[in-house]
């Protein structure tokens, strides 16, 4: 996209000597202070996008800054806060618990007024019409949206790479990806751009940027938050996640945007999730099983990423947790089922965008020679590759041998999990075999790029929570990330035993210096 960025004038932005401490908080942390009126949202939100317009030049964690519009709605905001204050109730306990916070949201997901390209060229352009449920509900609470961030395209990847508008660079050295495909959300968060944003997880798209960039990150229960307004990539895989600096963050977000929609009949009939974490002193796991499922720790795993994920557990037993070896023996299976089934998904999501419908139209002779040509010219080459191996896995003759199959051993996957959570309340493990890669490291090996996917692939086939939060750092200096997996829809549990651990160490308030 050109003009990606915005002028946003000197006069608007009395705050630099401020900026950094403001951009250093954490969402809760503003939220306190927005509360008791020693910051304005206007202050904060200036502070971010002063920090976007002085940083993103390096990093590219945005595709498009809506500066006037979110200055606009800080005022608006301030003055609500305001009102709040007159009430005495705490904002926190209000229908706006979020008033006045800057987030920025993955650009697979609608937001009213603002372009959406999926990262993709054959997106160029388009201004969707409507708000994707998760933002509006965020909204509702009081978010204010500043931009839109960087994906590889149509959230197939690992590493941001496959954006068609170019990388993004790892905060904690720019020499490498942060991660994907939710790239561009995880590096504002870590980087200060803003305090949250979301992102989306169909294999690991939350948890593995969460992981190379250390911050805290949520792929909710399958089912658990609306996909009305998300771009589909793999509709039986697809959820909306949150990233932040702390649990007690990421549950704040969390808690504003789950829930049933009407408008997407695959979320559940359940109550949705309100997760408050208290900030008393160290809070205690006692009574709590935590499983070491022994399939992730497997050869070719980084020797400093299974050392730091070992001490946290250990860390966790201290704290009083009960610690067993548990076993999810179908997990081998997981990356080739997940690749049939997220590409055999993705060919048939896919097929809507024609240059008919959406988007920029390269002119052809005849209808099917306009089809042709755009998506021949505008889909980047692994979205291509993705659509042609799904639609090989779905043509007759192949349908029972591939994606039939596959559904079969994905159920063998779930009941791995069925069973495991009779034993413990949850497990724990790498999110991803190794830290941050270089820019370019898997550029022409698609399956060794597939293979970081290896340990986050499970919990979107079995439609399970899970949670990446920072335990230490390799030698490069360069965050390791931990993923805890639960029941469905028990995502409480994975927020309270990483908090208790955040409460007891501070991997996650390091910060890259930039
Ligand atoms: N890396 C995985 C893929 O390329 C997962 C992506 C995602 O979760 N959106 O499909």
């Amino acid at each position: 996209m050109s003009g990606v960025k915005f002028g946003l004038k000197r006069d608007t932005c009395h705050l630099t000597q401020l900026m950094p401490s403001l951009t250093s908080l954490s969402l809760t942390e503003s939220q306190t202070l927005l509360q008791r009126g020693e910051i304005s949202s206007r202050e904060l939100v200036t502070a971010c996008l002063e920090h976007v317009s002085a940083l993103d030049g390096q990093l590219h964690a945005f595709l498009y800054v809506a500066a006037e519009q979110a200055l606009a709605q800080a005022e608006a905001a301030d003055k609500k806060l305001s009102e709040l204050r007159g009430t005495g109730l705490p904002i926190s306990q209000s229908t706006m618990p979020l008033l006045g916070i800057p987030m920025a949201i993955k650009d697979v997901l609608t937001v009213e007024g603002m372009p959406c390209t999926c990262g993709s060229k054959i997106l160029e352009g388009y201004v969707p019409p409507f708000t994707a449920t998760v933002v509006q509900k965020l909204q509702a609470a009081g978010v204010i949206v500043i931009g839109k961030t960087n994906t590889d395209e149509f959230a197939m990847g690992s590493s941001t790479e496959n954006s068609a508008y170019g990388v993004t660079h790892n905060p904690w050295d720019v020499a490498r990806v942060p991660g994907g495909s939710s790239g561009g959300s995880a590096a504002a968060v870590v980087a200060g751009l803003v305090p949250a944003a979301l992102g989306t997880d169909t294999g690991g798209s939350v948890r593995q940027p969460a992981s190379f960039c250390g911050v805290t990150g949520i792929k909710p229960t399958y089912g658990r938050s609306s996909r009305y307004g998300l771009v589909a990539y793999g509709s039986s895989l697809d959820c909306v996640g949150a990233f932040g600096h702390s649990a007690a963050d990421v549950a704040a977000v969390f808690s504003a945007y789950n829930g049933r929609d009407p408008l997407d009949a695959t979320t559940q009939d359940v109550p949705a999730a309100n997760i408050t974490l208290g900030t008393e002193a160290v809070s205690s796991l006692k009574g709590i099983r935590i499983g070491v499922p022994k399939e992730y720790f497997i050869a070719g795993i980084q020797p400093e990423v299974e050392g730091k994920i070992r001490a946290a557990i250990q860390k966790m037993e201290e704290l009083g947790a009960e610690i067993r070896q548990v076993s999810l023996p179908h997990t081998e299976y997981a990356l080739p089922v997940y690749y049939l089934i997220a590409p055999a998904e993705a060919s048939a999501n896919l097929a809507r965008f024609d240059g008919v419908r959406y988007g920029p139209r390269v002119s052809g002779d005849s209808m099917w020679d306009v089809f042709y040509k755009t998506r021949g010219e505008k889909f980047g080459d692994e979205v291509t590759r993705r659509i042609m191996l799904g639609t090989y896995a779905l043509s007759a003759g192949y349908y029972d041998a591939f994606y039939g199959q596959a559904q079969k051993v994905r159920t063998l996957i779930k009941r791995d999990f069925e069973q495991v959570f009779h034993e413990v309340d949850a497990v724990a493990c790498p999110v991803a075999p190794t830290t941050a890669f270089k820019i370019g490291a898997h550029g022409d090996d698609p399956l060794a790029m597939y293979l970081e996917d290896v340990f986050t692939l499970p919990a979107n086939l079995a439609g399970v929570p899970g949670l990446a939060f920072p335990v230490g750092f390799d030698a490069a200096g360069l965050p390791v990330g931990m993923q805890l997996m639960g029941r469905h829809f028990d995502e409480a549990m994975l927020f309270r035993v990483a908090h208790a651990y955040q409460q007891a160490t501070d991997w996650h308030k390091q910060k890259p210096t930039l």
